[in-house]
């Protein structure tokens, strides 16, 4: 089996979600087959999206549906607009949900699916055509027994209502099971906009304990003001009584040694379209705000974000990676070493697509539930995995990311068994 150089590793995703799977396969002593399966994604799609513009031109956009592993159930994952996708973006992302999916131990697969443009440059109505241009070239392998997408980065319940409405026309039934992170009123849960940060703020809590952080008197950053960060500045506060010291986007950061309100900031960034200039904040690069002294970070933008350049300077106690792969694998050793305790995103993340579980077996019985019963079998799923986590890290002394691979493979690999694939 080759592994992943480190340089590789580091310019490219997939070839980190695979040094990722690596590390922890020689860990376990992976059965080589096993390991060879789960090294390559068993489908992909790739798809031209011609799509009218509001001026009369036609555009051409490249979209992607990967389709990883689906030994324990339909395959699932988001769905990317964003201007710098790439395919080993979209196949690491898909590895990433077939072990995330394991790990909450939901009975799906992974998937990921993306499309190459610019959503902060198209009109509405573009954006609409374009997500039905999707659904008429991928819908042929979606489905509620199939693949069932949700939003990622740039795409959000107005559009999985769209890509729904597309696959029902061609399909000809009404299936809201096909797609996640719906509006209420066509299917989808309570509690789903805020699943994510809520899911990540259990895991806090139950990292704190085992720590012995008393997070009530604890300073937090956020890197990253959208569904994922905006939430998890409001939910950090509000359920676990973290102070938030610093959040940015792309346009930067903002830091109050004295706290931040979240919900003023979220007013400020509706308002204004970001977070900078906040009144009373002091302005700071998005690199110095993984740098700060606070006692928990949240990493909620993109990948590769905390590298071997930045990590000996983190000064963090608790990483709780909310947005999919913002470490590198050389600086997951440097923080180990260093003793800061890495929540990894396909655990800290698991929260969005663990109610995206809820909302697809609320479709499938056409049955809905209220929101504190949301919340509470989602606490019960995200309480259980980090401690099913914890353990592998102690008993294989290993450090969480790595355990939370081991937990993950382990259960893909006996249902691929069990299956007869290997
Ligand atoms: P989003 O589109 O709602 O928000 C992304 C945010 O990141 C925006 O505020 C943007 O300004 C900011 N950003 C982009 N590039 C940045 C940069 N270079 N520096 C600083 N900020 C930057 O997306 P989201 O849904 O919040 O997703 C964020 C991350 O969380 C992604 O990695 C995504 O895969 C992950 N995630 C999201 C969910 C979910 O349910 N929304 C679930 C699991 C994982």
């Amino acid at each position: 089996m080759s592994n992943c150089s480190s340089g590789a590793a580091q310019a490219n995703p997939f070839a980190i979600a695979q040094a990722q799977l690596d590390k922890a396969a020689a860990k376990i002593g992976l059965d080589p087959s096993v390991h060879a399966v789960l090294r390559e994604p068993m489908r992909e799609l790739h798809v031209s999206l011609p799509v009218r513009m509001d001026d009369g031109t036609v555009r051409v956009f490249k979209g992607f549906r990967v389709q990883y592993n689906d030994a324990r159930g339909p395959n699932k994952g988001g769905i990317r607009f964003h201007p710098d996708e790439t395919i080993d973006t979209v196949r690491a992302l898909a590895a990433w949900m077939t072990w995330k999916c394991a790990v909450v131990d939901i009975p799906l697969g992974g998937g990921k699916g993306g499309v190459v443009c610019n959503p902060k440059e198209m009109s509405e109505a573009e954006l609409e055509r374009l997500s039905r241009a999707y659904i008429d070239q991928v819908g042929r392998i979606l489905g509620p027994e199939k693949d069932i997408p949700a939003p990622d980065v740039y795409t959000t319940p107005q559009i999985m209502a769209w890509m729904m409405d597309e696959y029902c026309k061609i399909t000809g039934y009404h299936a809201p099971g096909v797609i996640t992170g719906k509006p209420l009123a066509v299917g989808g849960s309570e509690g789903r906009g805020d699943a994510t940060a809520r899911g990540g703020a259990y895991t806090v809590r139950e990292a704190a304990k085992h720590l012995g952080i008393d997070l009530t008197k604890s300073t937090c950053a956020i890197q990253g003001f959208g569904n994922a960060g905006q939430y998890a500045a409001l939910l950090f506060s509000s359920l676990l009584g973290c102070k938030i010291v610093a959040v940015s986007d792309t346009k930067g950061g903002i830091y109050d040694a004295s706290g931040l309100d979240p919900q003023k900031v979220v007013e400020h960034k509706q308002a204004t379209g970001s977070v900078v200039g906040f009144p009373g904040a002091r302005q700071i690069s998005n690199e110095e705000l993984l740098e700060l002294e606070v006692d928990v970070l949240v990493p909620a933008a993109l990948e590769g974000v905390i590298t071997e350049h930045n990590a000996p300077n983190i000064k963090a106690k608790i990483i709780c990676e909310l947005a999919n792969g913002p470490t590198t694998p050389e600086a997951d050793e440097i923080l180990y070493q260093r003793g800061v305790f890495v929540i990894p995103d396909f655990l800290a993340n698991a929260g969005g697509v663990t109610v995206s579980y809820f909302e697809w077996v609320q479709n499938l019985m056409n049955y809905y539930w209220e929101e504190e019963e949301v919340h509470a079998k989602l606490d019960k799923k995200m309480t259980k995995a980090f401690a099913d986590v914890l353990s592998a890290s102690l008993e294989h002394k290993v450090d969480m990311r790595t355990a939370a691979y081991i937990v993950a493979i382990q259960r893909v690999a006996e249902a691929m068994k069990l299956r007869g694939w290997v």
